[in-house]
């Protein structure tokens, strides 16, 4: 029933496929809300859709079902490497809890390791597993910040979001180009002149 399959090459769980049973319920739920909301979810249009919105759910919240941490770790190693890593402009597709509408953006991630650093590629999946779920985006920078500070033990880390949020932009105020940026540091990146110098690399760009 449960086809969530374990993808041993890089120690995590990733939904392959789809939850059967889930996927089952969801549908019979979204067949509801479009007869509530006047449509008539037998008209051709709509006739898949209930599953295709069930899917589209599981996919884009998929982050319930991985470990960040096993991702941090399953790409460990040692090295004396001691000076500023920065993972810059990481993609977010994120679902804003209070609407259940998407936030999209970017993530900066820095840390300055101390014994110890990790796959590059490991950083932009541990934004990848806290932002599919449902989230605020405070928390889901600090979320980042605390796994990476606790898992790899650094000097510090910084992470630094940028996003907008379509229950901003489709409804309520409806401020179409506004961008929320949060922020959170450990470590090294609390002294001013690191921070500034993270903020300073994160806005520059290569030419
Ligand atoms: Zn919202």
């Amino acid at each position: 029933m449960c086809s969530l399959k374990n993808n041993n090459s890089n120690g995590y769980l990733r939904t392959d496929l789809y939850n059967e049973e889930a996927t089952e319920q969801l549908s019979g739920h979204y067949k509801e809300i479009l007869q509530i909301i006047g449509e008539d979810p037998s008209r051709e249009g709509l006739d898949k859709t209930p599953e295709r919105v069930a899917k589209a759910m599981q996919f884009l919240l998929q982050g319930y079902q991985m470990d960040p941490v096993e991702i941090l770790t399953s790409a460990m190693f040692k090295e004396d490497y001691r000076q500023m890593v920065i993972v810059k402009d990481i993609e977010i597709y994120s679902m804003c809890e209070h609407h259940m509408l998407p936030f999209i953006g970017k993530a900066h991630v820095a840390y300055i390791p101390n014994g110890t650093i990790t796959g590059l590629s490991k950083i932009a999946r541990v934004v990848d597993v806290f932002a599919r779920r449902l989230q605020v985006q405070e928390r889901l920078t600090t979320q980042i910040k605390d796994c990476i500070q606790d898992t790899l033990k650094p000097l510090g880390v910084a992470v630094v979001i940028e996003a907008q949020h379509l229950c901003m932009q489709m409804r309520g105020v409806q401020k179409q180009h506004s961008i929320t940026t949060t922020s959170d540091f450990t470590g090294a990146f609390e002294k001013v002149a690191t921070r500034e110098e993270f903020i300073k690399l994160i806005s520059t760009k290569l030419s």
